[in-house]
């Protein structure tokens, strides 16, 4: 039997062919000298199939917390004792937030609410914030909103609404470790609705919430089969009050191993470091990602916890020649 770096170079790398699950775990379960020369093949793939540009991305919260879901790592679940209350923000503040964005160089807004699925109240709101922000600044509008249905799925399309985000989460066979108050099965209809509509997917999951390696792989197979236009992947942060508020922080060694299966899963798609990768990887990790096959980044802050101030990655961006992905060519 061939090394599995080996085979990694021939289909991610010579092919541009995502690893299957088999493959990925044995990926997830390389040795820790072999890290550096796993992350250097993720990288290749990285730069031979999608190139050296990153992504830059903002995001708002235009809800904050009092989710009626149950998602054990997210402290913006109303049924935890988690300390995230419900805030609304209001048009004005949505506009300034997506200029302080597009300052920086990102080409991605992304408007994020705190639900089960959109209401009218948030659909109106939705309506009259996208058409304010693409007046007021130039770049694109992505929205969070949790589960849509076919109509929705076409409204937010007619409002131009340029990529929707809804993440499977977790692996099909750990998923009710997770969530109990839906499905897997009602997130990959939404996505699957979504892409079929023509609006770009962003679809990742989180990692480190006490899935087995199996299951790590099974997320990034599972994902590779939704194909989507990109994905952002999590590392637990554990938050305070959440079901998996006491889950230990993920190694550095296997965060590592897991963007670079990512990578080889899915050698063509648009990576994104989202949330944890400070808590994992400690400061050298944006680096160590960025040279490991991620390729966008979220600048400011996430959602409930902060994340590095913007100007450090885009210093760091400089320092690693790579160029800022610019707005003409995403759209
Ligand atoms: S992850 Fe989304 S759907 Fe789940 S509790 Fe948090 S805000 Fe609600």
């Amino acid at each position: 039997m061939t090394d599995i770096l080996e085979r990694a170079r021939k289909h991610a790398l010579d092919s541009g062919v995502g690893l299957a699950y088999d493959d990925l775990v044995e990926v997830l379960q390389i040795a820790d000298e072999q890290i550096p020369s796993l992350l250097e093949l993720a990288h290749d793939v990285r730069m031979k199939h999608c190139g050296p540009e990153v992504e830059v991305e903002g995001i708002i919260s235009l809800k904050t917390g009092g989710c009626p879901e149950d998602c054990h790592f997210c402290s913006q679940s109303g049924q935890f004792t988690s300390p995230v209350r419900s805030v609304w923000l209001d048009i004005p503040q949505l506009v300034k937030a997506a200029q302080e964005t597009a300052a920086t160089g990102a080409t991605e807004f992304c408007i994020v609410a705190a639900v089960r699925g959109p209401d009218d109240r948030l659909m109106n709101q939705m309506r009259e914030g996208v058409k304010a922000i693409h007046d007021a600044v130039d770049i694109n509008v992505a929205a969070s909103l949790g589960m849509l249905t076919q109509g929705q799925v076409d409204e937010l399309r007619a409002m131009g609404v340029h990529r929707y985000n809804h993440n499977l989460e977790s692996a099909r066979s750990y998923f009710s470790s997770v969530v109990t108050t839906h499905t897997w099965e009602e997130r990959w209809e939404t996505c699957e609705m979504v892409r079929a509509s023509g609006m770009e997917l962003c679809c990742g999951g989180l990692v480190g919430m006490g899935e087995t390696l199996e299951q790590r792989a099974e997320l990034a197979a599972q994902l590779a089969e939704l194909k989507p236009h990109e994905v952002p992947l999590n590392f637990l942060n554990p938050r305070p009050g959440t079901p998996f508020g006491d889950q230990p922080i993920m190694e550095p060694g296997d965060a590592l191993r897991t963007i670079a299966a990512f990578r080889l899963a899915m050698p063509t798609t648009i990576l994104r470091y989202a949330g944890g990768r400070e808590l994992t990887l400690g400061d050298l990790g944006t680096r160590d990602g960025l040279l490991g096959g991620i390729n966008a980044v979220i600048v400011g802050n996430y959602l409930t916890t902060l994340g590095r101030d913007a100007d450090e990655d885009l210093t760091l961006l400089a320092e690693l020649k790579m160029p800022i992905k610019e707005l003409a060519k995403t759209l």
